[in-house]
């Protein structure tokens, strides 16, 4: 029986051994006793899953001006701007002037440069108006107790832009093999004791899955927190990209390229993949991932522009930043804290622990 004699215990993973009296594997550490054929069965699966649960890399198609709606042409109706502080560049059809950057506020340049930006695939139009982005913020100010009283009447908007944010979007199957160790309980009592009898389980799990359109933001100026914040997008609502989508409108260019961002794909498709499979993990108590091989395809990149209000306001000498959603409505911004409020508060609290830790001590004959 040599051939099995490094089988592990399926239970606690221990070496198992052949057991000759009842002819059956028996773990000497847990005391568990299995089938020759089950622990033969168990252990060749888990040995054909290459455990890349760490980190598995897709093969992504290079984004480049061959790819999707490629370069931007000459002659091309757009016109390219540039900011002078923070070097962002954006976009706009020629009937709009962009005068000020929508993350800095400080102005912004006509340029030529056009080529080498490419043009984006998709779009996500938007679906509010400016006044929609105005209510919010009134809307997100009201009945917020910290806030400075003065703010709401100081308080002007310095500007409000509707701006297209640059998005990479991710397509890839996926084929995953995995077990899961699981456990189930049974309780039951007598008249002396309560019983626990735990079973456990190896499930497996093995399929395929198809990610169409994984998003990752491909803009450092916009800030990571405000865009998650902000999610989720509804990407079913993509339309093919036109120029005329961007009237009224700015759009920022990539500066965060396709490449730099497929770590960030490559993590969230993995995580996905986990969560999906372990959700037909159902009817256990207990459901950890034993191994886990997860082999991504290769897969495409598409440019994406998705849309957002970026409001900006001053309040004594400090800028604050609000956005909100432009498909989705959905807003999200830091608001000045009053300190007066705030220690308010904070002593309210305080008295209202003391008062509790006073009554704990009295009851306890302390005091
Ligand atoms: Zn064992
Ligand atoms: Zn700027």
């Amino acid at each position: 029986m040599s051939d099995v004699l490094d089988y592990k215990c399926p239970s606690c993973d221990g070496a198992i051994k052949f057991d000759s009296t009842s002819q059956k594997m028996k773990c000497p550490y847990c005391g568990n006793v299995f089938d020759v054929d089950t622990i033969r069965e168990y252990n060749e699966r888990r040995q054909k899953i290459k455990d890349t649960g760490n980190q598995p890399q897709a093969t992504w198609k290079e984004y480049d001006k061959n790819s999707g709606n490629g370069d931007w042409t000459k002659g091309e109706k757009i016109n390219y701007y540039v900011c002078q502080n923070c070097g962002g560049e954006l976009m706009t059809d020629p009937q709009t002037v962009a005068s000020a950057c929508p993350y800095c506020g400080s102005p912004v340049v006509l340029t030529d440069r056009v080529e080498g930006s490419l043009k984006p695939d998709f779009v996500i139009p938007f679906k509010y108006d400016k006044d929609t982005a105005k209510e919010k913020l009134k809307e997100f100010i009201k009945g917020k107790f910290l806030l400075p009283g003065s703010f709401k009447t100081e308080n002007h908007l310095d500007s409000i832009k509707g701006i297209y944010v640059p998005f990479w979007l991710f397509d890839c199957n996926v084929d995953a093999d995995m077990t899961f160790k699981t456990t189930r309980h049974t309780h039951w009592s007598d008249s002396k004791y309560d019983y626990v009898k735990t079973d456990y389980f190896s499930v497996w799990r093995k399929g395929k899955v198809g990610f169409d359109k994984v998003p990752v933001d491909g803009s450092s100026r916009m800030q990571d927190e405000y865009m998650e914040a902000m999610e989720p997008f509804n990407y079913t609502q993509l339309v093919n990209f036109g120029t005329e989508y961007l009237a009224g409108y700015a759009a920022d260019k990539y500066d965060v390229d396709a490449k730099q961002c497929e770590p960030r794909a490559d993590a969230r498709i993995k995580t996905s993949t986990i969560a999906a499979f372990r959700d037909t993990v159902q009817g256990y108590d207990s459901c950890i991932t034993d191994r886990c091989q997860i082999d991504l395809h290769p897969g495409e990149v598409h440019y994406a522009l998705l849309p957002v209000w970026m409001l900006g306001s001053t309040y004594r000498g400090k800028q604050y930043m609000f956005a909100m959603n432009g498909q989705t409505g959905k807003f999200i911004g830091n608001l000045p804290v009053d300190m007066v409020k705030f220690f308010l508060l904070l002593i309210t609290i305080f008295v209202g622990v003391s008062a509790i830790g006073i009554l704990i001590l009295k009851l306890m004959g302390m005091i």
